[in-house]
């Protein structure tokens, strides 16, 4: 009888301190949502999976293809030019996310730079043989990113230490005042025609994507249907970009990192 009772106190005993215990974790996960974590699967996928880089293949060969085909019913009076983004596109700034996520912290501009100013962005794969094989057919290209200004000298010495042509302050242009790409697009098309344009991000390619919520990006993609793998290639890019601050936090960037955890479970779609 003795024995009975003992193991039923232990038993309850061993039950009450797991609940207490489960209790604790769950309360840790509410109020104290890690920052970046949660991206730790997109960089997993991005610099591990033969996925990733069967898509950036894949994105440069229909490029190629386009090119030619281009080329071959030519009749434009202007040089004609490929507009390119960096970032995600051609330059893999992935070890800076997955510094973000070893130190647990959003974007600063600061940590960016200290990544910029290494000049270590690997090209992504069928990036270099692309643009080498424009070069190779007079096709000028023009860099249209929104790296800082301030950081052009970096990004210039980075794009030539991977071997991109026309890597200088005359075909890459960054962001002086504002994101926007269409501006810097324009005084491109004063000399030159644009045949194609490359990018990660749906502003990279028209004007009607800059600041826009996710129905109606999703909206403008589907009225653009027939441009993507014609005139715009896109490369895959599920670390960030607009989708994430435009879409899913509506451009607030005030939000507690619990609150976009929240978010974040809010606009998943179950069944
Ligand atoms: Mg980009």
């Amino acid at each position: 009888m003795k024995n009975k009772i003992f193991f039923s106190l232990f038993t309850a005993f061993i039950f009450l301190g797991c609940k207490t215990q489960i209790t604790t974790i769950k309360q840790q996960t509410i109020n104290n949502t890690p920052t970046k974590e949660h991206t730790i699967q997109s960089l997993l996928w991005v610099q591990n999976a033969a996925e990733y880089k069967a898509l950036t293949y894949q994105a440069y060969n229909l490029a190629q293809l386009r090119l030619d085909q281009i080329l071959a019913n030519n009749d434009s009076e202007k040089p004609i030019a490929i507009v390119t983004d960096i970032d995600e596109t051609l330059l893999d700034n992935s070890p800076y996310s997955g510094k973000q996520i070893e130190l647990d912290e959003n974007y600063t501009s600061d940590r960016w730079a200290e990544w910029v100013a290494e000049k270590k962005a690997d090209a992504i794969p069928g990036a270099l043989a692309f643009f080498k094989y424009a070069e190779s057919k007079n096709v000028t290209v023009f860099y249209i990113s929104n790296r800082s200004a301030t950081q052009t000298k970096e990004t210039i010495e980075n794009l030539q230490l991977k071997g991109f042509p026309f890597a200088d302050e005359t075909h890459v242009l960054l962001k002086t005042k504002s994101s926007e790409k269409g501006s810097r697009r324009s005084v491109v098309n004063k000399t030159h025609e644009i045949v194609l344009l490359l990018g990660d991000n749906l502003s990279d390619f028209s004007s009607i994507f800059e600041n826009s919520t996710t129905d109606k990006r999703n909206k403008n993609a589907d009225s653009l249907h027939t441009s993507f793998g014609h005139k715009y290639i896109v490369l895959p890019n599920p670390m960030y970009g607009d989708w994430e601050t435009k879409g899913i936090y509506e451009g607030n960037y005030n939000w507690t990192n619990a609150q976009k955890d929240s978010i974040r479970h809010k606009k998943t779609t179950s069944y």
